[in-house]
Formats: structure tokens, C-alpha cells, sequence
């Protein structure tokens, strides 16, 4: 059950005379690059819990009919993405427990066994349950025990070890929380007089609300009849998870004041600052890289060209995670255009580099386009530890900067030259106090207890001291 990492999307909303089910569908909408697999909403009216859910994506998995049958005042919303074949809609959130409560998990819990403990002791069934589920259980068990639901969530609190940014809602309640941490975003805004809550800001422009502000790491805001009252369950210890950053948040989104469009734009000044390679054009790898490449392309004054094309309709959903259907995945998602890459000293940035499949289809392709040199840029350090919290990253084994040397994963590529965002560099792009984030996945130092599962975590092969270009002065 722990083996479920999963990169998630949440939407609450509170507002009396607003259509929060429509609402929730278009915040879902906005969310859809944090999950891909399934969807789903609950309502609330006062009086009873309604929910839907289906697999796909937020277009495929809502008719007009089923959104006007969620009625009420209080919604929240789920985007599901996790790497765990076959899960189905079994694990599709929000999960609803009776006419209790309903709950929407963005994170993950590393260690489950205090929270499995307790519901064992408490007679709790826990059979396949997932550690979002669990969290739902403990709430619901304290709300059984005549605690109202704001209540059960901060009696259940310290049974959460890992990260989690959660929207909670009972018949007439809604509550938003994080983990002490905040690993994973979570931001607040206001519509017409009611509340909203989502995992990152770019919904909040697509629905017209006004951003207010985030949840704090380790607090709980409460909307209901009464209003809104935020109460600081455990001081704060902010560590935001820099992978936001650099991969998975949208750039029209905004993590502690920080654009994430202008942290992407600094990385590829910053990388053109680190290292000049002489080449005629600067491609993005779509979506991601495409504002490090419009800065790296200003900085540098290498013209930009974007010279692979991405399939819009392509989606995670549609490439498995296993390696054959991966290896595939590339072809499918993206098309070099030879007419722009013939004999062209080609520098390629990408956000990150992870098992490594990825890149080195990518620079073989670009070579087959006729491409004369391919210097593959990277806009973040080396991942060479394994994500807890809820990104999905694979075991530390399968990530290649953790087996592998910078010049042995160029050699691997057939790269010309191979080059890494330093940390510092990366970290001065954020522009925020390095204490305030989350690096795990560059340096292994996990701001949240990993419990039990410390043992899955090794030096890696190759030292963090590592130089982070390959000498490519032997291919000049
Ligand atoms: P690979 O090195 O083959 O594992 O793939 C790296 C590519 O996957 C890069 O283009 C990233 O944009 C993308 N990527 C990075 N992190 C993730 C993630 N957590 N889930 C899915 N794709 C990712």
C-alpha cells in the first residue's frame, strides 16, 4: 500500500447561491496536468454528501447531467495520477465515507504505521486501503467519537506523518489543511462571497476568483455558516518541494510569491550563465522547458527555434510506466522537424532528467533529424534520490544520476555535451531562502521523517560533489 506515489490535484469550494459543482469541474479543468488518470467531485447541501468519480480525464469524466446533479454549496475536487497500474477506480478520490465527510489528498504519507495502528486498535477495517483512505478513516472515526469534523481533522493530525495538503468537507463544512512541512501547494482564494481552496493558483484565474493567500505549512482553515477561522495546528517548518518548480506546476501558477514562469526563465539565464557552448539554436523540450529555453535563449543570444513538436493530445494516461510502452512514449509525443535541425549545433533543455529513456531517445532523434551536435542542457541538478512525498519518481536504482557519472550518462546519451543546473543555480533562480524548500531529491535531505522507510534510501554511487558537466572540452 505504500507503493503508490502519487502527484495529485485538489479544488474545495464554500459558497452559498454559487454552482460549486461547475465550478469545481472548471478548477479540476485547471488542474488537469497534476492528474490524469481519474477524477472526481462530492457536494454538499446541509444535508446530504453527493459524489461522482470516473476515470480519465476532467473533459471525459463529467456529462452535463451529472453536474447538475451534484448539488449544494460546499464541492470538493480530486485529479488523480498514480503510477500504480491496474488501481482502477477503486483508489479515485475524493473518498467519500458514508454521509460523514469526503476528503481529496494532494502528497503522500512515506509511513503509514501509526495511522494503521490506531485504526487497528480502534477496530477500524483497513484492508487495502491506501494512505489517503486511512487519513479519511481516522477523521471519520473521531467524527463517530461526536467530534464535529473541523475537530476530528486536528485530533487525527499527528496520525499523518508525510505530506499531505488536504480539502475535507462534512454535509456543511469544509476544511483545508497541510502538513507542517507544506511539501505540496496549496492555495486560498475568494468568489462572490464564498471560499475556494486549490492545489495551485491557476485555477483560481480560471474560475475568476481573487487569490487571497496559501494555507500555511501546518494549518487548518475552516469555512462554514459561521465563516471562515484558521487555527495553526503545528508550527510551521515551510519546505515547499522545489520539484514544483521545476517540472510540475503550471508556469501561469505562483508558489510563495514566485511566479513559476520567472523561476523557469531564470534557470535558463542561469544556465547560459554557468556554462557558454557554442551552438547555432536553443530547442525546448515542450511544456515544461520552453520558458528556461526563452531565457536561456535571451541570455546566450542563441536564436530559439522549437524544433520538436509536441502531440497535444497526448497524455500520462496513455503512456504506461513500464519500459517498452515508454520507449514508444517519446515517438508519440514528440516530432523533430529536420528542416529546422539539419547540420545545426543543437542545444536541447529539458526540466529533468530521471531513469534517463527520455533524453537519450530525444538526442537520437534529433541526431536522426540531422541535427550536427546535441548539447542536452538540464534546468535542475541531478535526481539522485527517490521522491516520498508525492511526486512519482522511481526507486533510487532506476535513477540514472545515482548509478551514473555526468559523463557516463552523456556517453550513454551519445551526447555532445551534457551540462546540470547547480543547486545554488537553481536555487537563486526560486529566489527564496534555500531553508524554505524542499531539495530531497537533489541532496537526500528529507525534511520529513521517512520512518521505516529510511532503508530504501543509499549513498548514491556518484558523489553530490560530482561536477555537473560532462568535460566536454574533448568534443569542441
Ligand atoms: P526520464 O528521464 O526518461 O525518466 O524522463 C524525464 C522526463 O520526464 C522529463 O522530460 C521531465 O519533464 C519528465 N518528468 C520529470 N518528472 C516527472 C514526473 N514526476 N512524472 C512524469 N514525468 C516527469
Amino acid at each position: 500500500m505504500n507503493e503508490v506515489n502519487e502527484k495529485c490535484g485538489v479544488f474545495g469550494i464554500f459558497g452559498k447561491g454559487l454552482d460549486v459543482s461547475r465550478l469545481a469541474f472548471y478548477g479540476l479543468f485547471a488542474l488537469q496536468h497534476r492528474g490524469q488518470e481519474s477524477s472526481g467531485i462530492a457536494t454538499a447541501d446541509g444535508r446530504e454528501i453527493r459524489s461522482h468519480k470516473s476515470m480519465g480525464l476532467v473533459n471525459q469524466a463529467y456529462s452535463e447531467e451529472v453536474i447538475e446533479k451534484l448539488t449544494g454549496h460546499i464541492a470538493i475536487g480530486h485529479n488523480r495520477y498514480s503510477t500504480h497500474l491496474g488501481t482502477g477506480l477503486t483508489h479515485a478520490q475524493p473518498r467519500v465515507i458514508g454521509q460523514k465527510l469526503a476528503l481529496a489528498h494532494n502528497g503522500n504519507l512515506p509511513s503509514v504505521t501509526v495511522l494503521l495502528n490506531f485504526l487497528q486498535d480502534n477496530k477500524v477495517a483497513i484492508e487495502g486501503l491506501n494512505d489517503s483512505e486511512l487519513m479519511a478513516e481516522a477523521v471519520a472515526y473521531y467524527m463517530r467519537e461526536g467530534q464535529n469534523m473541523p475537530q476530528a481533522v486536528k485530533s487525527a493530525y499527528p496520525l499523518f506523518t508525510g505530506a499531505f495538503s488536504l480539502v475535507i468537507m462534512s454535509q456543511n463544512e469544509l476544511v483545508a489543511v497541510r502538513d507542517e512541512c507544506g511539501i505540496r501547494p496549496l492555495a486560498m482564494g475568494k468568489l462572490n462571497g464564498g471560499y475556494v481552496f486549490a492545489s495551485e493558483t491557476c485555477a483560481f484565474h480560471t474560475i475568476g476568483a481573487e487569490f487571497l493567500r496559501e494555507v500555511n505549512p501546518g494549518e487548518m482553515v475552516v469555512v462554514s455558516d459561521s465563516g471562515v477561522v484558521s487555527e495553526q495546528i503545528v508550527p510551521a517548518n515551510p519546505k515547499l518541494d522545489i520539484f514544483e518548480f521545476v517540472y510540475f506546476a503550471r508556469p501561469d501558477s505562483e508558489l510563495m510569491g514566485k511566479s513559476v514562469y520567472e523561476v523557469r526563465r531564470r534557470c535558463g539565464v542561469r544556465l547560459a550563465e554557468e556554462r557558454k557552448i557554442n551552438a547555432d539554436i536553443v530547442v525546448p523540450v515542450p511544456e515544461t522547458a520552453i520558458p528556461v529555453a526563452v531565457g536561456y535563449a535571451a541570455a546566450s543570444g542563441i536564436p530559439l527555434e522549437m524544433a520538436l513538436v509536441k502531440n497535444r493530445y497526448i497524455h500520462r494516461t496513455f503512456i504506461q510506466p513500464e519500459q517498452h510502452s515508454r520507449d514508444l512514449g517519446v515517438k508519440l509525443k514528440l516530432t523533430p522537424l529536420p528542416g529546422v535541425l539539419r547540420g545545426k549545433r543543437v542545444i536541447v533543455i529539458d526540466d529533468s532528467i530521471v531513469r534517463g529513456t527520455t533524453s537519450c531517445q530525444l538526442v537520437q532523434a534529433l541526431y536522426g533529424a540531422g541535427a550536427s551536435e546535441v548539447h542536452f542542457v538540464v534546468s535542475s541538478p541531478p535526481v539522485r534520490f527517490p521522491d516520498f512525498y508525492g511526486i512519482d519518481t522511481p526507486k533510487q536504482e532506476a535513477l540514472i544520476a545515482a548509478m551514473k557519472t555526468t559523463e557516463e550518462i552523456r556517453d550513454f546519451f551519445k551526447a555532445t555535451s551534457l551540462q546540470y543546473l547547480s543547486l545554488k543555480g537553481l536555487l537563486d533562480a526560486v529566489g527564496l531562502p534555500p531553508e524554505l524548500l524542499n531539495t530531497s531529491c537533489f541532496t537526500g535531505d528529507y525534511p520529513l521523517d521517512l520512518r521505516e522507510r529510511f532503508s530504501e534510501i543509499h549513498a548514491p554511487r556518484v558523489p553530490l560533489t560530482e561536477p555537473l558537466v560532462c568535460p566536454w572540452h574533448a568534443h569542441e
